[in-house]
């Protein structure tokens, strides 16, 4: 095939590495390549990335506004449809104020669109309340960083895992959840030691050199008492404690509570194990520490966080190549949403409490400084519960599907039934969430529009708009000033008129900030450098474009230094008991499968690499106590529902332990609801099931 000379790029809108890709045809996949000079991905991309486009081409999109009638879901103008929207918002304001509604939305958007949501219904349309998906999948990082670094800065680039001679991933399975990241591992020259610690023999753990089966939720308690090894066998670097860090003694006496031995079988490790692991760390010159999801979705993720953080700090592995405390995201924009999403955090890192900040950000966006709210929102599950509660009555959601990813499936039900308005906006009409909605305004996909996502290492990649949308679908940006000019905030918003004028208004507001950007002189920019990392303030020269955080061993709190951040480890709230007697792990299935499937679902080549019902992990030999082979249907049961899944046995899995994959609706039946009590993350990664062969 004959490729035109000048493709467009976008960015891969699944995961978080945020690889550029090439479109040569918009019609087809044969067109899309890796962009080969990009600094990311190199010119690779994994099979979602290759059939990013298809799934947008599917008869199953959105193709005009949709209103609930007695007769089914009937089509209007766009026009109608924003007034329909604005008429029954403001309705529910005017009768129970500010906080009778919400938004929900994501981390698929673009930067400008988060920020334009976000700016729009605190400022312009006067809520208090909206948050993220993105709480559900890197909340507490977020809260460590801040805790420990005075700002949420994750600190790598993406090279230092070709950099470092010791890799620990805890929680984490890349290999199938970030595969272009792991390819960088394999790239790595160093011959390095690869760590997982994680309750299931993983992809990523069959391809490591060591694997600690640790029991699930005890990894707090592990890390203190590696902590503490390191501390007792003088392994760690004390100039850099003393110069660059707070609260060592405190946390040395902590960490003396979690002796070897008592640790090593509380987690179901040798003692042997963890001296081996203390070992590899005080051995490693450049050791770095990678968690996601196993860490982030837990009942203390946020201090399980910390506790790495801890390490990294105990030992000086910060600021060098090959090292860091790196808390890799999931979705592809989820670090947009944790700085400019003005949901927990007002615009650019700033902080709703604060007036000083709330004078600044008004005063740069020339808006008065009473339209900020002085607090940040509700996370999400007490906007949920709100609205059970029946204090929230109308919802907006976009571009998220909690119908079937929320902790709580079984009582999202409840939560739309209190609803006296739900407006739901994504590409597709028919996902669980869309299906409920009272209207569905059909979105564009991220191919169909331009702006600017910011990948784990915090990299600012441009979308390109490759096409145009199906039918009247429109990017979610001008949805978002369509309702605006609707409501009334048309003279408000005229500033925010483009994407880039967005970026640029961004720019402006992260002056000063750790995130500041203000070297970034445009999308052209973006696109000659290869994407730009924040920080990158004006004036500063792109001498390359790796580039870590902290070598200046600076860190964001007042007096430089970092932060020991600890607390004592509690028993998960829902616990194994003779009737429900297996540990519930859920995670990615497949390097195939997003999410919910909405998108990856509708691509023949994908769904032909995962299985197409949902299935349940067993270890062979309680399969074969309970008399199930593989194939079997398996009912699996928990306190919160019951659900069916085909047996598969698998060596990997624990005995007394079962793993579901995220990806299908019946999994979050089963998940039983739990919440960090600082991120309010869901604790998705652990609950107690029955199962029983059919
Ligand atoms: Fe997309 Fe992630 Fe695959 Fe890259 S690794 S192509 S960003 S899904």
């Amino acid at each position: 095939m004959t490729m035109p000379e000048k493709p467009k790029t976008t960015i891969c809108s699944y995961c978080s590495i945020g690889c550029a890709l090439d479109v040569h045809d918009a019609d087809g996949v044969s067109g899309i390549r890796g962009k080969a000079d990009y600094p990311v991905n190199e010119g690779r991309a994994c099979d979602k990335g290759f059939n990013l486009i298809e799934p947008f081409d599917s008869d199953e999109r959105g193709t005009i506004p949709l209103v609930k009638t007695e007769e089914g879901m009937e089509p209007l103008q766009w026009l109608d449809a924003a007034w329909l929207f604005t008429q029954r918002m403001k309705d529910i304001m005017r009768e129970w104020g500010p906080e009778s509604v919400a938004f929900l939305s994501t981390g698929q958007i673009t930067t400008e669109e988060m920020a334009l949501l976000g700016a729009l219904a605190k400022f312009g349309m006067g809520m208090v309340h909206g948050d993220g998906n993105t709480r559900q999948c890197m909340a507490s990082s977020t809260v460590a960083y801040k805790q420990a670094f005075g700002f949420d800065a994750p600190p790598y680039a993406c090279t230092d895992l070709e950099e470092s001679d010791t890799l620990i991933f805890i929680g984490a399975n890349p290999v199938v959840a970030h595969p272009i990241m792991w390819h960088r591992v394999r790239a790595n020259r160093k011959n390095p030691k690869v760590v997982v610690i994680d309750p299931r023999k993983t992809k990523t753990a069959q391809a490591a050199t060591h694997h600690y089966a640790v029991k699930p939720k005890t990894d707090l308690a592990l890390l203190y008492a590696i902590a503490n090894l390191l501390i007792e066998k003088d392994w760690i670097d004390h100039d850099f404690i003393e110069q660059h860090t707070e609260g060592f003694r405190a946390f040395r006496a902590h960490a003396a509570e979690y002796p070897l031995k008592l640790t090593a079988a509380e987690c179901g490790l040798k003692v042997e194990e963890l001296e081996e692991l203390a070992r590899l760390i005080h051995e490693g010159r450049a050791v770095s520490f990678w968690w996601t999801m196993g860490v982030n979705q837990s009942h203390q993720g946020v201090k399980t966080s910390e506790a790495i953080i801890n390490l990294a700090l105990l030992t000086g592995n910060i600021g060098r190549p090959g090292t860091g405390a790196n808390s890799i995201t999931g979705q592809c924009n989820a670090m947009g949403s944790r700085l400019f999403a003005n949901t927990t955090n007002l615009l650019g890192g700033h902080d709703f409490t604060d007036k000083k900040q709330r004078r600044k950000v008004a005063a740069i966006l020339n808006i008065g400084q009473n339209r900020i709210p002085d607090r940040a929102s509700k996370p999400y599950h007490e906007i949920l519960e709100e609205v059970r509660a029946g204090n929230i009555k109308g919802l907006w959601i976009v571009g998220t599907n909690p119908a079937h990813t929320w902790i709580d499936q079984e009582g999202f039900d409840d939560v739309v039934d209190k609803l006296e308005f739900l407006c739901v906006q994504d590409i597709y009409p028919n996902t669980a969430t869309a299906r409920l909605a009272d209207l569905y305004l059909p979105a564009a996909a991220s191919s169909e529009k331009e702006g600017t996502f910011i990948n784990s290492e915090r990299r600012f990649g441009h979308l390109q708009k490759i096409k145009d949308p199906p039918g009247q679908a429109l990017p979610d940006f001008e949805i978002f000033r369509l309702i605006g000019e609707t409501w009334g905030c048309g003279r408000w918003i005229e500033r925010w008129n483009t994407p880039e004028a967005v970026f640029r208004e961004l720019r402006k507001v992260s002056a000063g900030q750790p995130c500041d950007f203000t070297g970034i002189k445009g999308y052209a920019h973006l696109d000659e450098a290869g994407g730009i990392q924040w920080p990158f303030p004006a004036g500063q020269e792109l001498e390359h474009n790796h580039r870590r955080m902290f070598e200046d061993l600076q860190f964001f709190h007042k007096d430089g230094k970092a932060r020991f951040v600890f607390t004592e480890p509690a028993a998960p709230p829902e616990q194994c008991s003779d009737e429900f007697p297996f540990w519930l792990i859920t995670g990615r299935g497949s390097v195939a499968q997003w999410h919910t499937m909405s998108r990856t679902g509708k691509v023949e080549k994908l769904r032909k690499m995962s299985p197409d019902r949902l299935y349940v992990e067993i270890n062979p030999d309680d399969a074969r106590a309970l008399g199930i082979a593989p194939g079997d249907s398996v009912a699996v049961r928990s306190r919160c529902g019951e659900i069916t899944a085909v047996a598969e046995l698998e060596e990997g899995i624990a005995p007394h332990h079962v793993f579901l994959p995220m990806h299908y609706e019946e999994t979050n039946r089963l998940t039983f609801p739990v919440f960090d009590p600082e991120s309010h993350q869901p604790a998705y990664k652990s609950g107690a099931v029955a199962l029983k062969k059919l």
